[in-house]
C-alpha cells in the first residue's frame, strides 16, 4: 500500500530551501507557505493553527518547519480525540534538527530517519523499543498486520526488560533488526496466516496473504466471509482483499462488505483466475466463497483491477478556500484529470504520476466519453469544471454520455458529482445578498439552444419580478445577445434596478461593480463576468469601508413587523 503524501508547512522564506530538500523525498508533497510571508510555496494558507489541525484531522502526515512547541500547542486540543493520528514532525528551519512528535504507529520514526538522512543530521528518536531494536515491532511493514496493540506493547517492554525472543515464520524485515534472539527463548514472534489464539508470551503478526473470492448474491457477506475463514482456520487479519467477478462491479453489497472488513475490492473476469496467483493454495468452501492462501503477502495491485471511479468536480470560482474539502480529497486520489486547460491548471499543482488530459472548452461530449473509457479501465478519473459542475458545465454532459451508452463497463463505473460554489453565488456573496429572494439562473449562450427560447424565458422571468443571474453573458462570437436581453428585461424593470457585475471573482484581479440597469451597457461585460440583475425590491446602501451593500429582502410586498 502506498503511504499518504505529507504536507510540508512553513512560516517564512527562511525555511524554503530546507522544505524543498524534504519535498524531494516525497513525490507529490506540497509546500504550504504562510500568506504574505512566503513567496514561491506550492500552496498558500492564511491561518497556521486551522491549517495544521485540518491536515491532522484528514490523517495527512505533517512536516512543520518551526519550533516543536508551536506544533504541540497547536495540535494539543485534538490529541485526546479518538481518530486520526498521522505522523507529525517538527524540523528546524535551517534543517539542523528533525524531531518526530506523534504517530509512532504511522511510521513517524521512519520518516524522521529519511528526512534526517537528506539533511545530513541525526533524527531525534526517543522511542525506546525503536532505539534498542532499530525497528518498531508494533508497526510492521505494509503487507503485515499486528495482532493486538495492547499485548504488543507489553511484549516490547518485556524485551526491553531483558527477555530474549525467537521468531517463527517468515519475517524478512526483522533480519536487520537487533533483536535479542535466542532459539530457546520463551517469548516468540509468530508470523503466519493461520487462526491462532495468542499465548501470553507470543506476539502475533499476520501476513496479508489471503484473497477471498465472493459473489454479491451471498447473504450477509461480511459475516459469511468471517465464518468461512474461521471454518478454514484462516485468520481474518490475514485477509488482503476481496475478489469478485467484473459483472458484479456495481454491487453495493460488495462495496459495503469490503469497507466493513477494511480491505480493497478487486475484480477479475473469472474467479477461477485466483488459482493462477503465484504460490497459492485454494480452499473452496460452501456459499460461493473461495479462499486463496499465499505463502507471502499478496500484492493486491496485481490481482484483477479495482472498480473505476469518475468524479465530476466543481472547483468553485477559483480561490482555494472556496473549494469544498471533498473536492480537495478527490484531487489527491485522482490518476487522471480531464478538462479545459485553464481549469485543469487552476485545480493543480498535480503529482508527476497524475495524467492530465487538457482539451478545448467545446469538446464536452468527447471529453465525457474519454472520461468513461479511462474509468472503465479501473482508473480514478476527474472531470473538472469551474464553479459547480451541474451549472452550465460538465456534469450534464457526463450523464448524457452515460445515458447514451449501452456499454456495461461504463455503467459499472463509480460515478459521483461533487458540488462547488457557483459563480452567481460567489458574486452574490461579495455584493451582499442580491439573490436573497426568489431568483432565476440563465445562460445567455445560444450555442446549444435557440435564441427564441432565451427571449421567452427572459421575458417571463423579468415579468415575474425574479432577480436574474446571467452566465455566459457575452462573447466574441455572440456580440449582440446581451444588448437584446437587457432590452427585454427593461420592458419590465425600471432603469434604477440594481445590477451587480462580478468579474474573475475569487481569482487574481477580481472586480466587483454595483450599477443600475439604466447605466449598464454590454461593453462593461465580458465572458468572465457574472451579471446579477435585481428585482423590484433589491436595494443598496453604503458600507463603512466604502462601496455598497446590495440585498434583496426575504419578504415581498409588505414588510412584516419585526
Ligand atoms: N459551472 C460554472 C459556470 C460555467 S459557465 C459555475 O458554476 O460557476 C461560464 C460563465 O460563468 C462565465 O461566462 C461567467 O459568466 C461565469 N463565471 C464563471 N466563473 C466566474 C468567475 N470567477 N467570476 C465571474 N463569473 C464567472
Amino acid at each position: 500500500m502506498s503511504r499518504p503524501v505529507p504536507a510540508i508547512v512553513i512560516l517564512g522564506n527562511g525555511s524554503l530551501a530546507t522544505a524543498r530538500k524534504i519535498a524531494q523525498l516525497y513525490p507529490g508533497a506540497l509546500i504550504h507557505g504562510l500568506a504574505e510571508r512566503v513567496e514561491g510555496a506550492d500552496r498558500v494558507y492564511h491561518e497556521f493553527g486551522a491549517t495544521l489541525r485540518e491536515f491532522y484531522q484528514q490523517d495527512t502526515p505533517i512536516i512543520a518547519l518551526c519550533a516543536a512547541g508551536i506544533v504541540i500547542r497547536t495540535l494539543a486540543p485534538l490529541l485526546l480525540e479518538k481518530g486520526a493520528e498521522p505522523p507529525v514532525l517538527a524540523v528546524a528551519e535551517d534543517g539542523s534538527a528533525v524531531v518526530p512528535l506523534l504517530g509512532g504507529l504511522g511510521g513517524v520514526n521512519v520518516m524522521a530517519r529519511e528526512i534526517a538522512a537528506v539533511l545530513e543530521v541525526a533524527a531525534a528518536i526517543t522511542t525506546s523499543g525503536e532505539l534498542r531494536f532499530g525497528t518498531c515491532l508494533l508497526n510492521p511493514p505494509s503487507g503485515y498486520a499486528l495482532g493486538d496493540l495492547e499485548s504488543g506493547k507489553r511484549f516490547v517492554s518485556d524485551l526491553l526488560a531483558g527477555h530474549s525472543v525467537r521468531i517463527e515464520g517468515a519475517a524478512p524485515w526483522l533480519d536487520q533488526a537487533q533483536l535479542p534472539e535466542d532459539p530457546q527463548a520463551q517469548r516468540s514472534i509468530h508470523v503466519g496466516s493461520a487462526e491462532r489464539e495468542a499465548s501470553a508470551n507470543e506476539l502475533l503478526i499476520y501476513p496479508r496473504s489471503v484473497a477471498v473470492a465472493v459473489s454479491a448474491g451471498v447473504a450477509d457477506l461480511p459475516d459469511t466471509i468471517r465464518a468461512a475463514l474461521q471454518q478454514a482456520k484462516v485468520a481474518v487479519q490475514s485477509l488482503a482483499c476481496l475478489v469478485a467477478a467484473e459483472d458484479e462491479m456495481a454491487s453495493p453489497a460488495l462495496r459495503e462488505a469490503a469497507l466493513e472488513l477494511g480491505v480493497p475490492l478487486r475484480f477479475v473476469t473469472s474467479v477461477s483466475d485466483l488459482s493462477t496467483l503465484p504460490d497459492v493454495t485454494i480452499i473452496a468452501t460452501a456459499h460461493d466463497i473461495t479462499i486463496a492462501v499465499a505463502e507471502q503477502p499478496l500484492d493486491v495491485t496485481q490481482i484483477g483491477r479495482p472498480r473505476g471511479r469518475l468524479a465530476v468536480i466543481g472547483l468553485g470560482p477559483g480561490a482555494a478556500e472556496l473549494m469544498v474539502p471533498a473536492v480537495k480529497a478527490e484531487l489527491a486520489r485522482a490518476t487522471d484529470v480531464l478538462g479545459y486547460e485553464t481549469y485543469v491548471r487552476m485545480a493543480g499543482p498535480f503529482r508527476e504520476d497524475q495524467v492530465l488530459h487538457c482539451t478545448d472548452n467545446r469538446e464536452e461530449m468527447q471529453r465525457a466519453r474519454h472520461a468513461f473509457e479511462l474509468a472503465a479501465q479501473g482508473r480514478s478519473v476527474i472531470v473538472v469544471s469551474s464553479g459547480d459542475p451541474g451549472v452550465f458545465a460538465m456534469a450534464a454532459a457526463v450523464l448524457e454520455a452515460l445515458h447514451e451508452s449501452s456499454e456495461p463497463s461504463w455503467h459499472s463505473v463509480d460515478l459521483e458529482i461533487l458540488p462547488g460554489v457557483s459563480a452567481s453565488l460567489a458574486t452574490a456573496a461579495q455584493a451582499g445578498a442580491p439573490l436573497g429572494h426568489d431568483f432565476c439562473v440563465m445562460s445567455l449562450s445560444d450555442n446549444l439552444k435557440p435564441w427564441s427560447i432565451i427571449e421567452k424565458r427572459l421575458d417571463l422571468a423579468a415579468e415575474a419580478d425574479l432577480a436574474l443571474a446571467f452566465y455566459n453573458p457575452i462573447s466574441r462570437a455572440r456580440p449582440w445577445q446581451l444588448g437584446q436581453a437587457l432590452e427585454i428585461v427593461g420592458r419590465h424593470r425600471t432603469s434604477e434596478t440594481v445590477v451587480v457585475l462580478g468579474r474573475d471573482i475569487g481569482r487574481p484581479g477580481q472586480s466587483l461593480r454595483v450599477t443600475t440597469l439604466g447605466e449598464l451597457t454590454p461593453d462593461q461585460v465580458d465572458m468572465r463576468t457574472m451579471v446579477l440583475i435585481g428585482s423590484s425590491t433589491t436595494c443598496v446602501f453604503p458600507r463603512a469601508e466604502g462601496g455598497n451593500w446590495v440585498y434583496t429582502p426575504r419578504w415581498y410586498g409588505v414588510k412584516p413587523a419585526s
